[in-house]
């Protein structure tokens, strides 16, 4: 991805360093995520009123009631998704501004996204596109299902939260693969990292977070 960049003021480069810097201090250690954050351009991805505000650490609206995630935890997700083995192939579920995907697909070699609100999906692919990311394929569904004609997956990343984890994701991975998912009710979700062992799945929780939730059914 070749992603050159000529803001200024509060879309500057030092403005990115600024956010950077900040989420290392707060522990995102993997420079290559650090780097991601760095080249893709957040203020493209909300709308032009807040592009003021892209580089601030905060969740910000994307219109139909959803929000784009604040840049740490884009980088926690994505920093358990690419840790070693480093996945190939990753699903996300909640496609949103394209902004998670944008990241992940300066990491891993294909993402396959999925949203349920069609308007969503076809702005994130028209944003996309423009910056030239073209490792990524779109669908327009309910992501409870996965994508099943291209399992497996090495990653399925979550952006809305379910109250479950649904079985139907954990069992589109590849054995050793990995689930990066908020799951919970609203306002008291846990970001929980699961991997798939040939005994089941093993679960392990990294931060307390507050997702919008996963709906079913198409928007
Ligand atoms: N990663 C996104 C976050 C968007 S918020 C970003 O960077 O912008 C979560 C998204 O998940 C919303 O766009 C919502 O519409 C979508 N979503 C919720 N339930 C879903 C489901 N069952 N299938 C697919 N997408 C879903």
């Amino acid at each position: 991805m070749n992603l050159t960049f000529e803001g200024s003021g509060m879309t500057s480069m030092r403005t990115r360093r600024r956010l950077v810097s900040r989420l290392r201090d707060e522990g995102i250690a993997d420079e290559s995520v650090l780097d991601a954050i760095l080249n893709v351009p957040r203020h493209i991805f909300v709308d032009e009123a807040l592009a003021s505000r892209a580089y601030d650490n905060i969740a910000l609206p994307i219109g139909m009631r959803q929000t784009i995630s604040q840049p740490f935890i884009v980088a926690l997700m994505t920093q358990a998704m690419v840790a070693e083995p480093t996945p190939s192939r990753v699903l996300e579920i909640g496609t949103g501004c394209g902004y998670q995907t944008a990241v992940l697909a300066s990491l891993v070699t294909h993402v396959y996204t999925v949203e349920r609100i069609e308007v969503l999906l076809t702005r994130a692919r028209r944003r996309l596109c423009a910056l030239g990311v073209d490792n990524v394929s779109y669908r327009h569904g309910d992501g409870s299902a996965g994508w099943p004609e291209c399992e497996p997956f090495d990653g399925v990343l979550v952006t809305a939260a379910p109250p479950r984890v649904p079985e139907r994701l954990a069992r589109q991975l590849v054995m050793g693969g990995r689930l990066v998912i908020p799951v919970g009710d609203s306002g008291r979700q846990r970001l929980k990292v699961f991997t798939r062992t040939v005994s089941g799945l093993s679960e392990d929780t990294i931060a307390d977070v507050s997702f919008v939730p996963m709906l079913r059914g198409m928007g």
